[in-house]
C-alpha cells in the first residue's frame, strides 16, 4: 500500500504498552487514536524489542506498537555517517526506534532485530535534555527525525509541532526533520521557523518504486516541498543514498530535471548528496535479511567500518549529479557527503 498517511485505525492490531508509559498524557492521546488495537501490558519495551531470534522482514507485513518511556539517554553525539552541516555541536535523539516505510537499503533492518515501532511517550524529556545542552553548546544542530520518519508520523504522534514551537523559542537550536513523507499538512498551519530545516530526501521515482516501498511518490514530495517552500519553510533536498542501479546517470539526470520543473532551486537552502553507505556490521545483517535485494551484492570498499561504493564509481556518481544540478542551483548550495571520509559508529 502507498499512501501520503496511512496510519489508519485499524494499522496496528496489536499495542504493547510498558508500564511506565501506561498513565502517561501522551499515551492515552495516542491509544484514542487506534480504538481497535489489542493492548498488551509488559515491564519493560525490552522484552519484546530486544530478543534477537525475530524476523525483521516478517514483522515488517505487520509491524506493532510498543509505547515505553524513556529513562536515560535523550541526546546522541552525531554519527560519524551522517552530515553535521559544519556545526561543531552535532546532536541526534531517539524519541522513535524504526520506520513505517521498508526500504530495501535502510540501516535500521541492520542495526535492530525488531521491525516493531518503539515510540517514547516522553517527549518532554527530550525537550528538557537539550534545553540544558544549549547551555553548553552554541548553535546546537538536532536532528530528530533520525531512526525513523518523524514527520510520516505527525497525525499520531504532535511531536514535530512540539519541536517547532521549542526551536521557535530557542534560536541557537539548529533542527532538522528529515522525511520521505508527504505529510507537510500536518505542520502546515504553524508559522515556518527560520531554524527549522526540512530536509526531503528524494529518489527518482523508478528507485522509489523498486527500492522504497510505501513511501510516497516522487511527485507527492515535490508538491509538498513547493507547498513548504511558498509558506516560507527552510528546505534541504537530501539526494542520498544515490544507488548504483542500471542506468544510473541516465536515471539521475531525468529525475533532477523533474525536481526542478517543480521546484525553484533559488528559493533552496541547500542540496545534500551522498552515495550508498552503511556501518559495515549493519551492512552484514541487512544482507542477510534482504536476499533479495542486488543493492548488498553491488561491489563496496570499506574504510573505516563503513561499506560503501568503490571510491572512482563515487566521485563519478557526484560529478555527474552535480554538473546536472548546476543548470538550475549555484555551486555553493551543493554538499558532497563522501563515504570514504567517514567515520561509522
Ligand atoms: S525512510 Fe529512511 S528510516 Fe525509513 S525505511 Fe526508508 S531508509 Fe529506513
Amino acid at each position: 500500500m502507498r499512501s501520503d498517511n496511512f496510519i489508519s485505525p485499524k494499522r496496528f492490531s496489536h499495542i504493547y504498552l510498558e508500564e511506565s508509559a501506561k498513565d502517561h498524557p501522551k499515551t492515552t492521546e495516542i491509544l484514542s487514536k487506534f480504538p481497535n488495537s489489542h493492548v498488551i501490558p509488559i515491564d519493560s519495551y525490552k522484552e519484546v524489542f530486544n530478543p534477537s531470534s525475530q524476523n525483521f522482514q516478517t514483522q515488517k507485513r505487520s509491524p506493532k506498537l510498543i509505547l515505553a518511556k524513556r529513562k536515560e539517554q535523550f541526546l546522541y553525539s552525531g554519527s560519524g555517517v551522517a552530515p553535521d552541516f559544519g556545526y561543531q555541536f552535532f546532536y541526534y535523539n531517539a524519541l522513535v526506534l524504526n520506520c513505517l516505510y521498508n526500504c530495501s537499503y535502510c540501516y535500521l533492518q541492520g542495526m535492530y532485530s525488531s521491525a516493531n515501532l518503539v515510540v517514547f511517550v516522553n517527549n518532554e524529556d527530550y525537550i528538557r535534555e537539550t534545553a540544558e545542552q544549549l547551555k553548553l553548546s552554541k548553535p546546537l544542530y538536532l536532528c530528530i527525525s533520525y531512526d525513523t520518519d518523524l514527520l510520516a508520523l505527525e497525525n499520531t504522534l504532535g511531536y514535530c509541532k512540539e519541536w517547532i514551537e521549542f526551536a521557535n523559542i530557542h534560536p541557537d537550536l539548529i533542527v532538522e526533520l528529515r522525511t520521505k513523507s508527504a505529510n507537510f499538512k500536518s505542520i502546515a498551519r504553524l508559522k515556518p521557523t527560520s531554524n527549522i530545516i526540512l530536509a526531503w530526501t528524494l529518489s527518482p521515482e523508478s528507485v522509489i518504486a523498486e527500492h522504497e516501498p510505501l513511501t510516497p511518490r516522487l511527485s507527492s514530495r515535490l508538491k509538498n516541498i513547493k507547498e513548504a517552500l511558498e509558506a516560507g519553510w527552510q528546505v534541504r533536498l537530501c539526494l542520498d543514498p544515490i544507488l548504483n542501479v542500471p542506468k544510473w546517470k541516465s536515471i539521475y539526470s531525468d529525475f533532477i530535471s523533474r525536481i526542478f520543473e517543480q521546484i525553484p532551486g533559488d528559493k533552496l537552502r541547500e542540496i545534500s548528496l551522498g552515495v550508498f553507505r552503511m556501518n559495515s556490521d549493519y551492512f552484514k545483517n541487512s544482507k542477510k535479511r534482504r536476499p533479495d535485494s542486488y543493492l548488498f551484492y553491488l561491489p563496496m570498499e570499506t574504510h573505516s567500518f563503513v561499506k560503501s561504493y568503490p571510491e572512482e564509481l563515487e566521485k563519478e556518481m557526484f560529478a555527474h549529479v552535480e554538473k546536472e544540478l548546476e543548470s538550475f542551483v549555484s555551486k555553493e548550495k551543493i554538499h558532497r557527503l563522501v563515504a570514504s571520509e567517514m567515520q561509522s559508529i
